[in-house]
């Protein structure tokens, strides 16, 4: 019989918060209907878990039932004519590419690390640097095994259950356990890509790069310096790819090259070192402008070559802001987000900027939306960043954006509310034995 034990470290991915879980590791999909059913008679809340990348805290579920869903990591099959794969919800990107990549094949939409679950993907229906051409990942899932917490396992598809397979899309994990997804992946002739590097100057110069860029190449992405002010405002590096047509199939090694081996002191993070830093990583990119050939994890996966790169944000964590403003307000809101921040000097070394495109997602609570999408980590000190966290929800807000619940640990609740307006309808279909932290800070 499958246990619940204590465990007094589960941590949101940020290191914000920290709480006591029951946490239980089914190993098969058939003791699943067995470990809700004793979730559910202890009272506990109860919340599926993949590898716990998410920055705040829709992963947690305080004093509640965790499900850690990892040991859930077969493939069930995979057919090379068609590309289509069927997994366990607990597979990870990492295992997946590993299967995938040297058979010519790859995810149609991953995020910028390969250490996610597929079910944990599924629940936040992810993006990439393909949104422009690919959309999200839920537009990619064909079919989903689904547990509620009354022991029945429902099949959803776009087509049959709807209702209940939008909302659980993008759905937080609150409309049961995702046991298994079957999904489309993409050809590549190779492991390798063909990038570009561009500098920008400026935050219109970014805007006519993304315009030009979106048509020719699948992925886009930029780099922008937070910290820069008056005409250097909104400077950065705009990168550009595709799968190279020829090259090897096999990745290159891809294990962490660089561990940071505990948390920073927090003096280390400061105005003079983040702005150095992004002066630097600037001028640097302005000199190797260009074409190049880059290895596919590197290009996908840059933050996964450093292990426990959040220690670098010491003991108290950080938080990630991630917004994303429509094309009417893009611009301006971007640069006031910029001024703000650069003004606080309280930037990070991760500042993100990228348009999303038009395809729409499938999820009632998908977070990407035509627009710009700008993303951030903020060193957590306390009462500041909230502060300055809040002045960027004023932008946000009037811009009629909204942000990432993935990446969010403290939105208030009026925000969400107004940036997912059917946030009620996906409300009908969670499950009652469901919950999470998140949710009931802005759910409920
Ligand atoms: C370095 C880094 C870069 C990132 N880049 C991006 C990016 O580019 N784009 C992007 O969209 N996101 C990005 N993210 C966020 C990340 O992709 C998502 O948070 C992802 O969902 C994490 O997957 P996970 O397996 O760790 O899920 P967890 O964080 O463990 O869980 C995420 C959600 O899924 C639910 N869940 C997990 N498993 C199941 C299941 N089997 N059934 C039902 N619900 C389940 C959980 O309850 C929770 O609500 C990034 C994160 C990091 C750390």
């Amino acid at each position: 019989m499958i246990r619940f034990s204590s465990s007094e470290d589960i941590r949101s991915w940020g290191g914000v918060l920290q709480a006591r879980h029951n946490v239980a590791r089914p190993q098969w999909r058939d003791e699943l209907p067995e470990v809700l059913a004793v979730a559910r008679h202890s009272g506990s809340p109860i919340l599926a878990t993949g590898l716990r990348r998410s920055y705040g805290d829709t992963g947690l579920n305080p004093d509640g039932a965790i499900l850690d869903m990892t040991a859930l990591d077969r493939a069930i099959f995979f057919d090379p004519d068609s590309g289509i794969l069927r997994a366990e919800a607990g597979v990870s990107f990492d295992m997946l590419l590993k299967m995938l990549i040297r058979r010519g094949f790859f995810l149609p939409v991953t995020p910028g690390t390969r250490f996610v679950t597929l079910g944990g993907a599924i629940a936040n229906d992810v993006h990439g640097k393909n949104h422009h051409s690919a959309g999200t990942l839920g537009r990619w899932v064909r079919r989903i095994g689904l547990l509620r917490s009354d022991g029945l396992e429902i099949e959803l598809t776009p087509q049959e259950n709807t209702g209940l397979f939008g909302a659980t899309i993008g759905g937080l994990g609150l409309t049961g356990v995702i046991t298994w997804a079957e999904i489309e992946t993409v050809r590549i002739a190779s492991a390798i890509m063909d990038v570009e590097n561009i500098p920008f100057e400026n935050l219109d110069e970014f805007f006519q790069i993304a315009r030009q860029s979106d048509g020719e190449y699948e992925y886009t992405v930029a780099w922008v310096d937070c910290l820069a002010k008056g005409k250097d405002l909104g400077r950065g590096l705009f990168t550009r790819g595709n799968h190279a047509s020829k090259g090897a199939r096999l990745p290159t090694k891809a294990d962490p090259k660089l561990t940071i081996p505990f948390n920073f002191p927090s003096l280390v993070l400061n105005k003079l070192s983040l702005g150095a830093f992004n002066s630097l990583y600037y001028w640097k990119g302005k000199r190797n402008a260009g074409g190049s050939k880059v290895p596919i994890h590197p290009f996908f996966y840059p933050l996964d070559s450093i292990g426990h790169w959040y220690r670098m944000y010491g003991r108290r964590g950080m938080y990630q802001y991630q917004s994303a403003v429509p094309p009417e307000s893009e611009r301006d809101a971007t640069k006031a987000m910029l001024e703000l921040i650069s003004a606080a000097g309280e930037g990070s070394f991760l500042a993100v900027l990228k348009t999303f495109g038009d395809k729409s997602s499938l999820g009632m609570l998908s977070f990407p939306r035509p627009g710009t999408t700008l993303a951030l980590d903020f060193p957590n000190r306390g009462s500041s960043t909230l502060r300055l966290m809040g002045r960027l929800d004023a932008i946000v807000r009037e811009a009629g954006g909204r942000l990432y619940p993935a990446k969010d640990g403290r939105m208030p609740a009026d925000m969400f509310r107004a940036g997912y307006p059917h946030w009620q309808d996906f409300a009908k279909y969670i499950d009652p034995a469901f919950e999470s932290h998140f949710w009931r800070r802005v759910g409920q």
